[in-house]
């Protein structure tokens, strides 16, 4: 088959190309990334950096993410994908933001990206397939992704929402317990021993 095909030609017709996405240099949101000046004021702001202690799982960390993508200095990867889907949207980090960045448009922006990355990947027939996947990109094929983007919603996305935002945020009292006991475990010393634990746990399996 193809891409002569009429119907093929209809679905790659209607898609928008990622590279007129919005995490390119010379568009606005690129502006928008480079007001962040990397001074992690908003770090203890975010839930998902409290939780998973993760500089990538930070603003400031996702920031340099979508900055590196902007400048073509990084792919975009199942791990971005993660990072940027792992954010609640929440734009605390705004509020402690000296320099204004506007995160809630930046994390629109890089979910926008990845869309229109998946959305360029029709989901074909395996023959299909092999004509519409673009040349160079056998470390992340696409389709692939495409069928496993809802299972990485419901899951890390709609876990944290919904702890979040229906069982701890209505509550001044839990939200001060919450954070009152991560405070513990990283001032404690805990936090360091179960990474220590996983790491090892990983190496022995
Ligand atoms: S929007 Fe919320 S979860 Fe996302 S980076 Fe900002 S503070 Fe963290
Ligand atoms: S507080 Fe603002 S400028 Fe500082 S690292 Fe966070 S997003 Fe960037």
């Amino acid at each position: 088959m193809s891409l002569d095909t009429p119907n093929i030609q209809t679905t790659v017709a209607t898609v928008t190309s990622p590279a007129q996405g919005p995490l390119h240099r010379n568009t606005h949101t690129y502006d928008l990334m480079r007001q962040c000046i990397h001074c992690g004021f908003c770090l203890p702001t975010c839930p998902t950096y409290a939780v998973l202690g993760v500089e990538m799982d930070s603003p400031r960390g996702r920031i340099y993410q979508m900055q590196a993508i902007a400048e073509g200095r990084m792919e975009i990867s199942p791990e971005f994908v993660d990072h940027m889907y792992c954010c609640l949207g929440c734009r605390a980090c705004e509020t402690a933001c000296p320099s204004g960045v506007q995160f809630g448009k930046l994390i629109e922006a890089a979910r926008e990206q990845i869309q229109l990355e998946v959305a360029h990947m029709p989901i074909l027939s395996e023959t299909k397939r092999e004509i519409a996947e673009p040349p160079g990109n056998g470390d992340f094929p696409l389709h692939e992704y495409a069928d496993k983007r809802p299972a990485l919603e419901s899951l890390t996305e709609r876990l944290l929402r919904s702890f979040f935002f229906d069982l701890i945020l209505p509550s001044r009292t839990l939200t001060s317990l919450v954070f009152a006991a991560l405070k513990v475990y990283q001032r404690s010393g805990l936090q360091t021993l179960v990474r220590r634990l996983c790491r090892r746990r990983c190496r022995d399996s």
